[in-house]
């Protein structure tokens, strides 16, 4: 017995380490599904490297070939880059104004973006306040004023007569006047970066006091943006991103490079033209969808379907710990639901396979009915019973019978391969003496 148990733990643990191979191999697909992505060439160099420093030696989950394992980490990595979680604006402390800039090229998206903007700050309560810095564009004061309209925001604008630094510092008068909390500061852009752009924003950021500066990039610009993003964040330093035109952009490279190069968060990405069409950034998303542009998606959706062998392993230790009640069996049920593979789990779950003292081929059908009718019965019981199942007497046992629709019988039995799985597992670490592997629990 406890050999087959061995080998059932055995299948839970690491299958090896990876070698330089195997992550070589692997990384090669990466990287073509980067540069198809249009991540910029450094930027990919860079990331193979690292990822490749961090991969070799670690150990392979079970359940991944090696090629899937680097993967996983390479998509861990991405999501990382990107800034692992959404990250928001952020404001001044209490009453105080937020000033906000926003800069970028011609045609990026600033103007939509600002209004857009100041419609997520309206749903969360802040009063905003837009101001028309652009006094270059035909029409661009226009167009904030027609965007803010729509929102319900105000619009401050002075025309086109007057220098766009002295425009904000009067927009922070009028913002205070009115009690506002946020000013958003639409500003001019040039087709490309040039001197007198640069000055002129470092001219409005010297006049009034820009808490944040946020760069708005057109991500169907691709390797452009990049060059972009990393001049004004040299020139005038730059708190956040916005991606525009992601809804026209089907690789995301922008978004990895940017990050990368800047090392600042995307605050949020534009979806389209309509005002609504601003999402928050999702860091997962985006990794997904630049390794899609290999073939490398299929390989990371069933890794993804794997990362709950980590759970597997939480209980495992727990089992050993001899922590194991009837809560963790219904969630490690559940677990092995979605694993389907592990096939090796079901066997050590009491009722299921081992118990018994053999160990079954698996019909996965019987099994499934079996689980359901586990599930119900545990279900059935109160939440102390489930912890403590030492108080489970005749009684209480008719009772859960009734509610799961069982027979006492199949109560019965439950509970009684329960306490036998869990005498093993007492007795396991005796077992096994001595021989514990370097990493491994034996
Ligand atoms: P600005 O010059 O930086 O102020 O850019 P505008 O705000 O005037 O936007 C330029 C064009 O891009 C306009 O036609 C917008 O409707 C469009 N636009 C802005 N953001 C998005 C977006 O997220 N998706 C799409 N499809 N179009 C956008
Ligand atoms: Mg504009």
């Amino acid at each position: 017995l406890s050999e087959k148990l061995q080998n059932v733990f055995k299948n839970l643990r690491s299958k090896g380490r990876l070698t330089e191979d195997d992550v070589k191999t692997a990384l090669k697909e990466v990287k073509m599904a980067l540069l198809e992505a249009d991540v910029n060439f450094r930027v990919v160099k860079k990331f193979v490297k690292d990822v490749q420093e961090r991969a070799i030696g670690q150990d392979v989950m079970s359940g991944l070939n090696p090629g899937q394992m680097v993967i996983k980490i390479v998509n861990e990595e991405m999501v990382k880059l990107m800034g692992s979680e959404t990250t928001e604006i952020a404001f001044r402390p209490g009453k105080e104004l937020t000033v906000i800039m926003m800069v970028g090229l011609q045609g990026a998206g600033k103007t939509t973006t600002t209004a857009k903007i100041a419609g997520k700050l309206k749903t969360k309560g802040k009063k905003t306040l837009l101001a028309a810095c652009d006094v270059y564009r035909p029409a661009a004061i226009e167009q904030l004023q027609i965007n803010g309209e729509k929102q319900g925001v105000e619009v401050f604008a002075m025309g086109n007569k007057n220098k766009p630094a002295d425009i904000a510092k009067a927009a922070v008068e009028h913002a205070k006047k009115e009690d506002c909390n946020v000013l958003i500061i639409d500003t001019a852009g040039r087709l490309h970066v040039d001197e007198e752009m640069m000055d002129e924003l470092v001219e409005i950021k010297e006049a009034v006091d820009v808490f944040q500066t946020i760069l708005v990039v057109d991500a169907m610009t691709g390797q452009d943006a990049v060059n972009v993003a990393s001049t004004f964040n040299d020139k005038i330093g730059i708190d956040g991103v916005v991606l525009t035109k992601l809804d026209g952009d089907t690789r995301g490279g922008a978004a990895l490079s940017i990050r990368a190069v800047t090392g600042k968060p995307i605050l949020y990405a534009g979806m389209g033209e309509k005002l609504s069409d601003l999402e928050q950034f999702y860091p997962d998303r985006m990794a997904s969808r630049i390794l899609g542009m290999g073939d490398v998606l299929t390989m990371i959706e069933k890794a993804q379907e794997n990362l709950d062998e980590e759970k597997a392993k939480e209980l495992e230790q727990k089992m050993r710990k001899n922590e194991f009640d009837f809560e963790m069996y219904l969630e490690s049920m559940s677990q092995m639901k979605k694993m389907g593979g592990l096939s090796s789990l079901m066997g050590m779950m009491p009722g299921l396979g081992l118990g018994g003292g053999k160990m079954p081929e698996i019909d996965t059908d019987e099994a499934e009915k079996n689980m359901r009718r586990i599930e119900a019965i545990i279900h059935s019981m109160t939440p102390q019973e489930r912890k403590n199942p030492n108080l489970l007497n005749p009684s209480r046992k008719n009772r859960i019978a009734r509610g799961a629709g069982v027979q006492v019988a199949e109560v019965n039995r439950l509970v009684k391969q329960f306490e036998q799985t869990k005498k093993m597992m007492k007795q396991m670490p005796g077992m096994m003496g001595g021989k514990r592997g370097k990493r491994g629990m034996f």
